[in-house]
């Protein structure tokens, strides 16, 4: 991507009424766009991080089984009904509107109930279970508080699934996969050594749900944490009888502020013995399946990397993992015509890299180095008149700010052993 057809500009300064690092950051470097408070787009850039968070997703999901479908936005009132969750005492983020022809439809918050409903059409037998599928998709909730930027948007991108199983046996493989892909997942983002499961409130079925929480001073959670012991428990159900389970005293936990990024929960048959949701066992009896929901908040996600990772200048995206783009080319070239840069920018491309080149020739250095470092791309190729005198380019690293001259000869090679 030329960086002169970008039609984003980096902006000095973010809306005023922005509070949060991340929407700060993300606005001024050109990734989302602030529409109203709680609601962004996704930016060319910002889109890009987006779909490599999703793609690190999909391909855990997809290693244990899972099946990727997308469900629709507008919900029926009546099927919510079924399970006492259309009233807005009961969940109190429905946006819901009316149509034209009568009757009222809800905007989807979550999608336990239409899918339960859906697999109605499929699941008849213990031999059509179990199932696991799941989605990207975007989730409305009309949230009351929005003052942690893409954090908690009322208009965000979530991926849930969802298990369907014949018994809790059953179900505990698939839960137990799940949590071992989320950490996967968590790795691959670059934050797992961060990320706690962390015992929280439960709900229909059993005692507690997991939640995936990451240290992260911008989050709106706290946890306790011992690591010892390996325990995490979310300061909302902290109790002296949940202590005594736990076999641990609170001066053996340290109070931590986290972002919940992912919710695991067990269902039990409640949920579809009220969607009657059925499946016929070996001697031909009708059973209501053990459900499960699985989800992890894609663009919290890219929030939370952005708090976790930044500087006063910018944005650092830990790895090419998540950043936008493998490489910042940033030429500092005069001539418009007949650029070694131009030629270098097609040889990384082939050589398979994501290169954003800034290739504008109205920018002053100073403002080119500003972009990149709120920009916060892992590594950038400097090529200037400088570095061409000694056959080179200089390659700075934005994380540890190192940077290196490397003879352009030698520059596949180093590119393959460092980035
Ligand atoms: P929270 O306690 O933060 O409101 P939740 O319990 O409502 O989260 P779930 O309904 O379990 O969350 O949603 C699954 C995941 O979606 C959460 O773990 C979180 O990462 C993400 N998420 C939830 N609400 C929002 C939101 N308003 N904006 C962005 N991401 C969200
Ligand atoms: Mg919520």
């Amino acid at each position: 991507m030329r960086q002169s057809q970008l039609f984003t500009k980096t902006l000095k300064e973010a809306p005023k009424d922005e509070i949060s690092i991340n929407a700060q950051l993300l606005i001024r470097a050109g990734f989302i766009y602030k529409e109203m408070a709680g609601v962004y787009a996704l930016l060319p850039l910002g889109l890009r991080v987006v779909e490599k968070i999703k793609q690190i997703v999909r391909e855990e999901m997809n290693a244990i089984g899972g099946q990727e479908l997308i469900m629709t936005a507008l919900q029926s009132k009546v099927l919510w009904e079924k399970t006492g969750r259309w009233d807005d005492k009961v969940v109190d983020v429905w946006f819901k509107s009316q149509l034209k022809s009568g009757g009222e439809v809800g905007l989807g918050w979550s999608h336990e109930e239409p899918i339960g409903q859906m697999m109605k059409s499929y699941v008849a037998s213990y031999k059509d279970l179990p199932q696991y599928v799941y989605q990207f998709q975007t989730k409305l909730r009309n949230e009351l508080r929005a003052k942690s930027g893409i954090m908690r948007g009322r208009e965000f991108l979530m991926k849930d699934a969802y298990s369907f199983t014949v018994d809790e046996k059953q179900h505990e493989g698939i839960y137990e996969a799940s949590k071992v892909a989320y950490m996967k997942v968590f790795d691959r983002l670059g934050i797992g050594d961060d990320t706690y499961i962390t015992f929280a409130a439960g709900g229909a079925f059993t005692q507690f749900s997991h939640e995936f929480q990451t240290v992260c001073d911008a989050g709106e959670d706290v946890i306790y944490i011992n690591k010892e012991k390996n325990i995490a428990i979310n300061k909302e159900i902290l109790s002296d009888e949940i202590l005594k389970d736990f076999d641990i005293t609170k001066d053996d936990l340290t109070e931590t502020k986290t972002a919940e990024v992912g919710n695991i929960f067990n269902f039990g048959r409640a949920k579809a013995e009220d969607l009657e949701l059925k499946f016929a066992d070996e001697t031909g009896k009708q059973i209501p399946v053990w459900m499960g929901s699985y989800g992890i908040g894609i663009t919290r996600l890219m929030g939370v990397l952005v708090e976790k990772f930044h500087d006063d200048k910018g944005i650092i995206w830990p790895s090419r993992d998540v950043a936008p783009f493998d490489l910042h080319l940033v030429s500092l070239l005069k001539s418009e015509t007949e650029n070694p840069s131009d030629e270098l920018y097609e040889n990384l491309q082939s050589m398979g890299y994501e290169v954003l080149y800034d290739d504008r020739v109205d920018a002053r250095a100073g403002q080119k180095f500003a972009d990149s470092d709120l920009i916060g791309i892992p590594y950038r190729i400097i090529i200037s008149d400088k570095t061409l005198a000694q056959n080179s380019v200089e390659i700075v690293d934005r994380r540890t700010k190192e940077s290196k001259l490397v003879e352009i000869k030698d520059l596949s090679d180093y590119l393959k052993q460092n980035v």
